[in-house]
Parts: structure tokens; sequence; C-alpha cells
């Protein structure tokens, strides 16, 4: 089966691997340039996402990563992932690194911390998904490129696509369900997966 990258310098790796190996892919976990080699996709987990931007460049992995997603290197961003790929973060840290490929405004633990973990049922084309919000970031804006493909509790968008970036703002990886995986191997990077 097609190997899909889950960069792995921080945050939640093993839960991505697990889900992809249910959706149908074979997920290999990346810490270098050579990881990027021949990857049919790349998962961008949940985490830190000014720790996990540090790491990137201490790695030197913030430049190969960037010409990798310009050549067209299908991604799935959850969560800090989504900050990561997000072209504007509101309240990042001067100097945080981003990949700006998604253009997108996002606000850093916006949910507020007396609701920052909480799970909502969402709407994903037409089923329930369940919606895990963990110290999640808020989508304030979506460019004119960019499909929502789900909405959280207040109608803000919380899965967007632009072409082959897909990125949410909840944890598909721990709901125990992976259909957005599916999805993304499918639809986003046009590879066989195990049908949902
Ligand atoms: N609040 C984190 C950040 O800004 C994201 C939290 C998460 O990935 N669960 O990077």
């Amino acid at each position: 089966s097609a190997r899909v990258g889950v960069l792995a310098l921080q945050g939640g790796v093993r839960e991505h691997l697990t889900a992809l190996a249910s959706a149908g892919a074979d997920g290999v976990p990346v810490a270098d340039e050579a990881g990027l080699d021949g990857l049919a996709g790349l998962v961008l987990p949940g985490g830190e996402s000014t720790t996990m931007g540090r790491l990137l460049a201490r790695f030197a992995l913030l430049d190969p990563l960037r010409a990798a997603l310009a050549d067209g290197l299908p991604v799935l961003g959850t969560c800090a992932g989504l900050v990561l790929l997000a072209r504007e973060v509101t309240d990042g840290l001067p100097g945080q690194p981003l990949l700006g490929t998604l253009d997108i405004a996002v606000r850093r633990n916006a949910y507020g911390s007396q609701v920052a973990s909480f799970e909502a049922e969402l709407d994903l084309a037409g089923a329930p998904f369940p919606g895990v919000f963990i110290r999640a970031p808020r989508i304030e804006r979506v460019g004119d490129g960019v499909e929502v493909l789900a909405r959280g509790p207040a109608g803000e968008p919380v899965a967007v696509r632009q072409g082959g970036v897909l990125a949410t703002s909840f944890h598909p990886e721990l709901s125990g369900d992976e259909r957005l995986h599916a999805y993304f191997l499918r639809e986003v990077a046009g590879l066989p997966a195990v049908p949902a």
C-alpha cells in the first residue's frame, strides 16, 4: 500500500499511524529530509505548533517541507498541524515558523481555558463525525479558494480543504473513526483507501 508520512518531531504521531493503517495506507514516521522521499502524502499531527515549528527549523526541514508542498505533496494537518499550514496566525509567537500554504487565518487556543477541550458532533459530508477539540485553534478567516468541509458549534469552519491541503482544528485521529483519513487518502491524495 502507499506510504504516507507522519511528521514525527513532536505531538500525536502514533494515533495517526494507527488511523492511516485502518484507512488502508502504510503510515511511516518522518523526522528528516530523506524521509520525505517517495511519499504519497504527509500528515502534520497535533501537538504544539510553536514547538513543532522550532523543531522543523532545527532539523532543517522547513525548506524541504515547503518545497514538497509546493510540488503538490498532499497534506493533512490536524490542530497544531493546521496552525503550521496557515498563512496567518493572529496570535502567533514572534518569529513562529509557518508553512503558509493554506489561505486561512487562525487564532491559537481560541476556545478559551474553560472549554479548552470538548467534543462536538460535527456534520461531515452529511454524516455525523465525533469532533475532539483539544486547545484547538479557531479558523477566523478562509480565503476564496478554500472549501469548508465541516463547521463547529458556532458555525465556524473546523475542517477545510484547498486543493491538496486538508486541515482540521479537531483531532480525527483520536475519535476512533477513520473516515477523515480515508477521505484524505482517496479524495485528496488520489489513493485507494478502505471504503468508509
Ligand atoms: N494549541 C496548540 C497550538 O497552538 C494546538 C493544540 C493541539 O494540537 N491539540 O499549537
